[in-house]
């Protein structure tokens, strides 16, 4: 019978790291607390590590305060030594989309690894036992990577009981199913509406780096044209303007239809299906 990973976390030689990236998402900080509850003699081993991409939500700094005094440990912020608008401009001022990720390998992926240099390392990581999915696992032969919800058989309703028995559920649950860049193009055409009314001054500004990167016009005889700049959208199917005047809409008509009832966030999150492929490699984002 092949060895349970907390066989394998334990039997690592002397020296060899243990560490567990707190991305913001609820995963990532149940696996924390469920370690720390469950697995103390590995979880007073544990360095947690947060990368901060500099564009993350004030939900998730909150939840780290939670988690970190819930462990009484500090969590450790990592970054990319630059912004953002640097590497927009070090990639020819192409926004990151699904099919061209740079943002996951600059802003999350190179500090982790700068973080574990050499070392050897045992890697925790929070898929649990009801997914099919892959996180990040480096392809470093000195990072050895463990599955402890997947071995442990918990599954997504283990994890919102863990955190809310603990910490309490990140807020932005509320409104958006995953944690990461407040622009993230994995995120949901009814999330942007989310972070219009959320975060007015965010949304603001995804707005204008959208408009930085290229001007687009409709023509009735060519189609859309690019004005100016690459034309980048944050979302393929058009406009941050465009979409959430769709979502708007479609709002408007489903509430009628309703007759204005509306959906506790409990209800939404716990119906909302974040295992589609799409989000498949972000999930050193959002775990
Ligand atoms: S959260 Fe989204 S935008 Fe931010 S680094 Fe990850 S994939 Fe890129």
């Amino acid at each position: 019978m092949s060895k349970k990973w907390f066989e394998l976390a334990l039997e690592a030689p002397e020296g060899t790291r243990h560490v567990l990236g707190i991305s913001g998402g609820k995963d990532s900080a149940a696996l924390a607390v469920y370690i720390k509850d469950n697995y103390p003699q590995i979880s007073e081993k544990m360095e947690y590590f947060f990368t901060d991409t500099g564009a993350e939500l004030q939900e998730v700094y909150d939840t780290l305060d939670k988690l970190e005094a819930y462990l009484g440990k500090q969590i450790k912020r990592l970054s990319s030594s630059r912004d953002f608008d640097h590497w927009l401009t070090v990639h020819d001022n192409m926004l990151p989309s699904v099919k061209a990720r740079w943002c996951t390998r600059v802003l999350k992926i190179k500090p982790f690894e700068e973080f574990v240099g050499d070392d050897s390392v045992v890697s925790y990581v929070g898929i649990r036992a009801d997914e099919n999915r892959e996180g990040y696992i480096s392809q470093k032969p000195t990072i050895k990577a463990v599955f402890p919800f997947s071995g442990d058989g918990i599954v997504r309703d283990d994890v919102f009981r863990i955190l809310e028995e603990s910490i309490g559920i990140p807020a932005y649950y509320q409104w958006r199913s995953r944690s990461g860049c407040f622009f993230c193009f994995f995120q949901r055409q009814d999330e942007w509406l989310g972070l219009k009314r959320r975060h007015p001054e965010l949304f603001q500004k995804a707005l204008e780096m959208e408009k930085n990167v290229g001007q687009r016009k409709f023509d009735w005889g060519a189609g859309e044209r690019i004005e100016s700049g690459n034309g980048y959208t944050w979302h393929q199917s058009g406009t941050l303007e465009e979409i959430v005047m769709r979502v708007e809409e479609k709002e408007l008509s489903e509430n009628k239809m309703n007759k204005g009832r509306k959906m506790k966030w409990q209800e939404i999150i716990k119906n909302e299906m974040d295992d589609d492929p799409e989000d498949q490699a972000c999930l050193i984002c959002s775990l």
